[in-house]
């Protein structure tokens, strides 16, 4: 096991693929003295889905790393999105108006412009988030025109148990009748086939720390 050969090995499959490819390292679960070893190659995106966990972990590092960016990449309760909004500068799972109005008047108070993808419930599953399908346009321009947030794109999670890659195309088409530019798709299964799919986003955690 050696984390900073498994990194580099998935930045530079990336590259080969696409060199434009943002890569977020999901540190979720990970401990400090891992994550460091990725932040000594100066890496700059990671990912956490708990906003408690990455505000216990990530504070004082980003004091003395303003660069580095945190993108929230979980389910998010309302009730956590002003804390989320001090730490996070990317939010991939916006998936409902109360979020989006939350955000938009932490924006307003605090003069302060994150980014967001908008999370799509690309395989209708029951228990996943994400913005029902039919209801994605209409949601996207509210948050884009009515609340003037800074939306990149449309993210998912594809069904565990089916083939990503129709999944990935079906996001991309919705992200692109929307006239979005960016797509957060692809985890350490299905990296490589998000990014032939379009993606600009990939989020990799376990192939990197197992
Ligand atoms: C955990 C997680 C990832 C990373 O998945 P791996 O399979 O560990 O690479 C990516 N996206 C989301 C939303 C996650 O919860």
């Amino acid at each position: 096991m050696n984390i900073i050969q498994n990194y580099l090995n998935i930045k530079n499959e990336i590259q080969v693929l696409d060199r434009d490819v943002r890569l977020v390292v999901v540190s979720k679960g990970q401990d400090i003295n891992k994550i460091q070893l990725i932040i000594n190659q100066g890496h700059l995106d990671f990912g956490e889905n708990k906003v408690q966990e990455a505000t216990l972990k990530w504070t004082e590092i980003l004091k003395i790393n303003k660069n580095i960016n945190l993108h929230l990449i979980g389910n998010l309760q309302s009730n956590k999105a002003k804390d989320a909004f001090k730490i996070f500068n990317f939010i991939h799972s916006l998936d409902s108006e109360k979020l989006a109005k939350i955000f938009s008047n932490l924006e307003i108070i605090q003069k302060k412009k994150i980014n967001y993808f908008i999370q799509v419930n690309i395989g209708q599953e029951l228990q996943k988030g994400g913005i029902a399908i039919h209801l994605a346009g209409e949601f996207i321009n509210y948050c884009k025109n009515d609340l003037k947030l800074n939306i990149l794109g449309l993210m998912c999670i594809p069904p565990a148990d089916q083939i990503s890659e129709f999944f990935f195309l079906k996001l991309r088409e919705l992200n692109s009748i929307n006239q979005l530019k960016y797509l957060s798709m692809g985890m350490s299964g299905d990296f490589k086939i998000a990014i032939k799919s379009g993606s600009n986003y990939v989020r990799i955690g376990s192939s990197i720390f197992n």
